[in-house]
């Protein structure tokens, strides 16, 4: 059952969810967006038109996104007032409409946050950042085959060293943990400064959980476990070996343990797990990207993962994101606000677009999202591109950004 949204001025239905928290998406749904600060309104703008090009193209006008604006960063202050740059209002709508897309927010310097997108992540317990890194024909990149590298990382987002619980050196509560720690026969230095690295079962689950049914329902061969347990044996030792476990409880059937295939298991149909040590995974996707697939990671790893994954196909102006729980996706362009580029229709759009066609994805609109995809290769090798690619590519003169989505539109 679908319900219709009720608002005067507002048309267009709410998503619904089944029983596995897929969602069930109508022909018309209604999607929030926040265009974001600084670059936010010109990549927001080229990628609306081409979404919505997309959409109508692959279903002769059946199915249309009923967009629908939401206020977060500067424009949220200027309605809501300076300390409000993360209205209750806003986050209510994003839960309730469970899908929404987002260009980039200036962190607010001093008092309030820390950083608005962090602020999203954890309020709606948005517990995994989920970052496809593939590489696009034409894009520029520093290795020499990275037509290779076509891996989806899911990096745990709320807990780790990300978790915000730092103290600062010589403060009463680092004085007092410090304390503490002695207590238990551990010796830190006097006065240093205290960072806590919580790591749970539940938070490690949730997140393997999501990547391994990702795999699942997205035919690929593999899911990679990436800690440093050698090291920290109870963080993110205990991250691999919940992921294990879980793995076999849950998707006996679907999956075989690298350690299994080595017992005389074969792999054929099914998914292999497997982990690696995140030195040396920093290696294996320079030297071996071929062999790696879908890699689910504790928060700081993934941090790292993914930047560097997103440099070796060409950078983050290219690299699409979602920050995502069972129940809400919120999809966003990767790099930030670019402040000194701000209203100039200049920059490269393919970030926040790119996030669209994974939106696409999760809504099961494959056909759009093929569509954008290729329109875009295509835009691409045709040398249609911003100034962030044309500086790369010899005698290529840059084109607006506006212009590159006019462009991706004539070649859907
Ligand atoms: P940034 O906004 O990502 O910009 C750094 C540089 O990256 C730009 O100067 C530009 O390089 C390039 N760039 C970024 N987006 C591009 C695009 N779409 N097309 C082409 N080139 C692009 O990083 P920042 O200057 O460190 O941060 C500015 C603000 O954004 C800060 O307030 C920061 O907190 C915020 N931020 C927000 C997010 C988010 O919302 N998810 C993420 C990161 C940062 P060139 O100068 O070489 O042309």
């Amino acid at each position: 059952m679908i319900a219709m949204v009720e608002s005067a001025e507002q048309e267009g239905e709410i998503l619904k969810w089944d029983a596995e928290d897929r969602p069930l998406v109508p022909d018309t749904p209604v999607i929030p967006y926040i265009e974001g600060d600084g670059i936010g309104p010109d990549i927001w703008a080229a990628t609306r038109d081409v979404l919505d090009a997309a959409v109508a193209a692959a279903y002769s006008g059946r199915k249309r996104i009923v967009w629908r604006e939401v206020l977060v960063g500067k424009k949220a202050q200027t309605v809501y007032g300076e300390d409000h740059p993360l209205p209750r209002e806003s986050l209510d709508t994003i839960r309730t409409y469970g899908i929404a897309i987002k260009g980039p927010l200036t962190t607010p310097v001093g008092g309030g946050f820390r950083s608005l997108n962090v602020a999203l992540r954890q309020v709606l317990d948005l517990y995994a950042c989920v970052r496809p890194v593939r590489h696009m024909p034409g894009v520029p990149s520093p290795v020499v085959h990275p037509e290779q590298v076509d891996v989806v990382i899911f990096r745990e987002n709320t807990e780790d060293v990300y978790a915000g619980i730092e103290f600062e050196a010589g403060s009463e509560e680092s004085d007092k943990i410090i304390e503490l720690l002695k207590s238990f026969g551990k010796n830190p230095r006097e006065k240093s400064a205290i960072g806590i690295k919580p790591i749970s079962e539940v938070g490690s689950k949730r997140l393997v959980r999501m990547a391994i049914r990702y795999a699942i329902e997205n035919n690929r061969k593999s899911v990679t476990l990436v800690h440093k347990g050698n090291i920290m044996k109870f963080t993110e030792g205990y991250f691999k070996s919940w992921g294990y476990e879980l793995a076999k409880e849950e998707f006996r059937d679907y999956i075989v343990t690298e350690e299994e295939t080595w017992e005389g298991d074969s792999a054929e149909g099914k998914i292999l797990i497997n982990d690696r040590i995140a030195d040396s995974m920093f290696q294996q996707i320079l030297l071996r990207p071929d062999e790696y697939d879908v890699i689910a990671t504790p928060n700081l790893n993934g941090d790292y993962l993914s930047d560097a994954g997103a440099a070796q196909v060409g950078g983050l102006g290219l690299a699409p994101g979602a920050n995502v729980r069972d129940d809400v996706a919120l999809f966003e362009a990767t790099h930030g606000t670019a402040p000194k580029y701000a209203g100039q229709d200049k920059v490269n759009p393919s970030s926040v677009l790119l996030s669209g066609v994974m939106m696409l994805e999760h809504m099961k609109w494959k056909e759009a999202a093929e569509l954008v995809t290729h329109a875009l290769e295509k835009t691409i090798l045709q040398k249609k591109v911003t100034y962030d690619l044309a500086r790369q590519l010899d005698g290529v003169d840059p084109v607006k950004a506006s212009e590159f989505g006019d462009a991706i539109i004539s070649n859907l």
